[in-house]
């Protein structure tokens, strides 16, 4: 099924740019990562091309920091073009439309690509749209989100400008959204820079969650709770955020719990952090790899779709039912390289993601509790340490271990990680 890497013969120039060995759609997190692994394990050259319309690049696990005023916002970004790996080719541009039938892929200014084997690694869209009121008042009347590069620094002026009696209001969307717990880590840091600066008993804090729990792992979500209850953070489950009035201050829920299905509540606010609901892009939503949910339609172990055998996915956009983060990212891309190579070998592909996930749950500066597990929310830690307590160590590798890691290792192709241990049984014992 493979073509060889540089087409010779009859076929025009523009042909053999027309088509690439590995095409990769999106090169994000995901998409830089499978092709710089592949380009560091292939024996022979491989053509790889990367899809890509933008030409910065982000480290979005950070975007909590900043949003907390402790991580500078130009930390978080490169440009594409230092990223891309030396000897594949970077096409800047859109998606639109795919063929895996005839292995085709449509792009947003009409060229048609092929490929041997395709690599979907889109990630998700942000829904902003679908909650009334809330594009129009992004950025100002105390409306933040840590989910957007353009308003994350406007969390920190938020959080600084809250005053004794001020109240704040954090909102977690529907599942399944990026980074589980991405919206409870900036009511935590808020809380806590309430703390040092003495108002916290002062201040109200709400926590508006869509799910019945706080978190979808229970061992880790025994510990969020309290952590809560510490700082006098109000929890309350089973509400979606349906509409902002900035203008007004204030925020409406409507209720998603059986007793109170479709009920509507409106809550005042000085500081609203709003992580939106999200979805598939569009282009992949109404293409055939999709599930009936939208999500590129992959097994949850190979990483190969189920219905197209050349076609791999990976990250946020794909239908495994794991958490969506880097760290993801970071197990699933050496299974989709190493059956990438197994294809091209003509052997069988082979299972090896186990649904491993993790979130450094920054519980105040400088403390993180770093909850890492699998599919069925087995707990499995890289350390040798009680995953359940908030620790310094934690702290310093948000901060500073990951990052060099997301730039200089896994964005590099280096693939050797610490494992993670799946014979942890401390989840079992009762507390
Ligand atoms: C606030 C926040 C906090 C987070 N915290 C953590 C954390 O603590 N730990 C963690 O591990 N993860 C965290 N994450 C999640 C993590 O950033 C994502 O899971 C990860 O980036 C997913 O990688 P990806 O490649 O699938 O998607 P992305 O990195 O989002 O990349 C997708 C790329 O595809 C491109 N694209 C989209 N559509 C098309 C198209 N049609 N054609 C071509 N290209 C296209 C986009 O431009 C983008 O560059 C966080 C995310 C956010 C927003």
């Amino acid at each position: 099924m493979f073509s060889a890497p540089k087409m010779r013969g009859s076929m025009t120039e523009k042909m053999q740019r027309m088509h690439h060995q590995v095409l990769i759609v999106g090169g994000g997190a995901a998409g830089i990562t499978v092709a710089a692994s592949l380009k560091r394990r292939a024996r022979q050259d491989v053509d790889i091309a990367i899809i890509e319309p933008a030409d910065e690049h982000y480290y979005q696990p950070a975007f909590t920091l900043v949003g907390a005023g402790a991580y500078a916002p130009t930390r978080t970004r490169r440009q594409e073009e230092h990223l891309v790996p030396a000897g594949v080719r970077w096409i800047r541009a859109t998606a639109k439309t795919f063929d895996p039938a005839n292995n085709s892929v449509g792009l947003a200014d009409g060229e048609t690509l092929t490929y041997d084997c395709l690599v979907v690694c889109t990630g998700v869209k942000l829904d902003w749209d679908k909650i009334e009121g809330l594009t129009a008042t992004l950025g100002r009347n105390g409306v933040c989100s840590n989910y957007s590069p353009t308003y994350m620094t406007y969390t920190w002026d938020c959080l600084q400008a809250l005053k004794p009696g001020s109240r704040a209001v954090f909102t977690q969307p529907p599942l399944p959204f990026k980074c589980p717990g991405a919206p409870q880590k900036i009511a935590y840091l808020t809380a806590d820079h309430l703390r040092r600066r003495g108002i916290l008993k002062d201040c109200d804090l709400d926590f508006f969650v869509h799910a019945p729990v706080i978190f979808g792992v229970p061992y880790f979500a025994r510990e969020l709770v309290k952590i809560a209850e510490r700082y006098g953070i109000k929890v309350h489950y089973q509400h979606n955020l349906v509409a902002v009035d900035g203008p007004g201050k204030t925020a409406t829920f409507m209720l998603v719990s059986e007793e109170r299905q479709g009920q509507r509540i409106t809550v005042p606010f000085d500081m609203l952090h709003v992580s939106p609901p999200q979805s598939a892009p569009e282009e992949i939503k109404t293409s055939p790899l999709a599930n009936a949910a939208g999500w590129v339609e992959v097994n949850q172990n190979t990483m190969q779709h189920l219905r197209y055998a050349n076609v791999f996915s990976l990250g946020d956009v794909c239908s495994t039912p794991n958490s969506k983060t880097a760290a993801a990212v970071r197990k699933q891309a050496p299974v989709v390289v190493h059956n990438i190579l197994c294809m091209m070998a003509g052997q069988a592909i082979e299972p090896g993601y186990d649904g491993y996930a993790s979130c450094p749950l920054t519980t105040a500066f400088g403390k993180t509790i770093l909850a890492e597990f699998i599919y069925g929310g087995k707990v499995t830690p890289s350390l040798p340490l009680d995953p359940s307590k908030e620790r310094r160590i934690g702290w310093w590798i948000k901060v500073t271990g990951l990052p060099l890691m997301y730039w200089y290792y896994m964005l590099k192709g280096y693939e050797w990680f610490p494992r993670h241990n799946t014979a942890f049984t401390g989840d079992m014992a009762e507390k």
